[in-house]
């Protein structure tokens, strides 16, 4: 998509702080972290939000939900990590290339937020 920032990050046309990547996706650090580390994990094929999602995800979102694990234990988080996504602007979504926000690193127990 040509006006999709996540996208130019993909095809290496914007910088970003690469954690790692896999099968269809990659994971950068989060320009502003709400958390002590905070990555996205972000399919390599556009697709607006999760709300937008079809049958034919299926495979792609399964493999977003198992890189959660794989990127937490690249950041040395595995035993305590939250994943969130924001589908809708009115849900608080301020950029329409799906992503799962990977935070954690907390020192300690977390409420729900
Ligand atoms: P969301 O509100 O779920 O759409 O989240 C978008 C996230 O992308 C926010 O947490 C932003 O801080 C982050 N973000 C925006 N631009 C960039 C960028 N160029 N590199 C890394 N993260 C970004
Ligand atoms: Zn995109």
């Amino acid at each position: 998509m040509d006006d999709c920032i996540f996208c130019k990050i993909i095809a290496g046309e914007l910088p970003t702080k690469k954690v790692s990547e896999g099968d269809g996706w990659v994971a950068f650090r989060d320009i502003a972290p709400k958390a002590p580390e905070h990555v996205l994990i972000v399919p390599k094929e556009h697709i607006r939000s999760l709300g937008e999602a079809q049958d034919t995800h299926k495979d792609m979102l399964g493999r977003l939900m198992l890189a959660t694990r794989e990127v937490a234990e690249t950041l040395g988080i595995r035993d305590a990590y939250q994943v969130k996504v924001f589908s809708g602007e009115n849900a608080g979504q301020t950029v329409f290339h799906l992503h799962l926000h990977l935070t954690g690193g907390w020192k300690e127990k977390q409420s729900d937020n």
